[in-house]
């Protein structure tokens, strides 16, 4: 029975780092589907296949029955969520981000957002069954192909395996030295645009309708929603209007990005930018655009998760701390459904730039966590 590597986990994640995944290259999203199959097949897991869609590559479902009494196995059970694509276009590894290693530090494309927890996942799940160590409930994995454009082709699917989950564990990085996230904010982005009347500015100025005006008093409306002590932020944050000095512009539109705490300020927030009305006389204000990821709050149920992992942290040897972020994810998708645990991957920095890393000493505590949490959700 061999010992937990952190040599043997190593060399695993720079082997799919080094199948660069950009979302949007469906030959290249191929490659990497076909090898994390491979690599799950060879340590005896069942892996299926959902099609993708619209130009996404296919997602992958990892089921692990084994580790679980017979009684349980298609019952609930864990889903461990990830994501193989990566922000970075095919070339960066030749080019500009090699994969390497500098003291702690592992550098690559997908290095800590996210193959480093993908494969800690596989890692996990390795060495329970070399160990002969079991699960109370089943495992599935779901491994999508298009988190980074914001999971349009696999939300159905995610939503679909939270729905039959107990528990959910996503393998995002840790934050600010090994923090895990227990909640997130939902996120909506709008275009709002203003129609106005076209004139010369100096012959017939009168008979123009200044779309850039009327936006100027809406982007200050919309800037008036931000409510810290809420933890609603709207802000607007691309402008665009008009085509030369001396015509009044009968265009003029800007795009906002809004994060708010739960879905139901997020309901409010959406209401109350879908209602603005034009403030300048003949003009049209079209409002589009909607909330892409709801928020969640730590409930009970995640807070009481939190605890558990938080004590077999301990047990392991290192403190577990927890944060709310900004950003959204695959978790905002599934906390409706089943208690989520996010950012149990890879501690590390420089997601999604040229410095992406993962800390090497983080792969091994992180990786007992997950064994652990595999191993003792869903007793008694
Ligand atoms: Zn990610």
């Amino acid at each position: 029975m061999s010992e937990l590597s952190t040599e043997e986990i190593l060399e695993g994640i720079r082997q799919w780092i080094e199948i660069e995944s950009p979302s949007d290259d469906p030959a290249a999203m191929a490659r990497m589907a076909r090898r994390i199959e491979t690599d799950y097949r060879a340590i005896g897991a069942e892996v299926a296949r959902i099609a993708g869609r619209d130009g996404r590559g296919d997602h992958l479902l990892v089921i692990e029955a084994r580790l679980c009494p017979d009684a349980a196995a298609s019952g609930p059970g864990i889903l461990i969520l990830s994501h193989m694509d990566t922000v970075h276009p095919l070339g960066t590894l030749a080019g500009p981000l090699p994969f390497r290693i500098e003291g702690d530090r592992a550098y690559g494309p997908g290095a800590e957002d996210m193959k480093g927890g993908t494969y800690l996942a596989l890692a996990a799940l390795r060495q329970l069954a070399r160990e002969g160590r079991k699960t109370h409930l089943p495992i599935r994995h779901l491994i999508v192909s298009d988190e980074e454009l914001g999971s349009d082709t696999s939300r159905a699917h995610i939503e679909a395996e939270a729905r039959r989950a107990r528990y959910v564990l996503v393998t995002e990085p840790a934050r600010s030295g090994g923090k895990i996230v227990t909640a997130r904010k939902g996120c909506a982005n709008f275009t709002v645009t203003a129609h106005g009347q076209a004139a010369h500015a100096g012959v017939e100025h009168h008979l123009g309708r200044n779309a850039i005006h009327e936006m100027a008093h809406q982007i200050l409306a919309l800037e008036a929603m931000t409510d810290y002590a809420r933890d609603l932020t709207v802000s607007v944050g691309t402008i665009k209007g008009g085509n030369r000095s001396n015509v009044v512009p009968d265009h003029a539109e800007v795009e906002v990005d809004v994060r708010f705490p739960n879905p139901e300020i997020g309901e409010e927030i959406v209401r109350r930018i879908r209602a603005m009305t034009p403030m300048t006389r003949d003009v049209r204000l079209v409002v589009e655009g909607g909330i892409n990821r709801p928020g969640y709050e730590k409930t009970p149920g995640i807070a009481a998760l939190f605890e558990h992992a938080k004590a077999l942290a301990a047990e392991i040897g290192f403190v577990l701390e927890d944060l709310k972020t900004g950003g959204g994810s695959d978790g905002n998708y599934t906390a409706a459904y089943a208690p989520t645990l996010d950012g149990l991957g890879v501690d590390g920095d420089g997601g999604h730039t040229l410095e992406e890393r993962l800390y090497i000493s983080s792969i091994l505590p992180r990786t007992r966590l997950l064994m652990r949490l595999m191993e003792t959700l869903g007793a008694g």
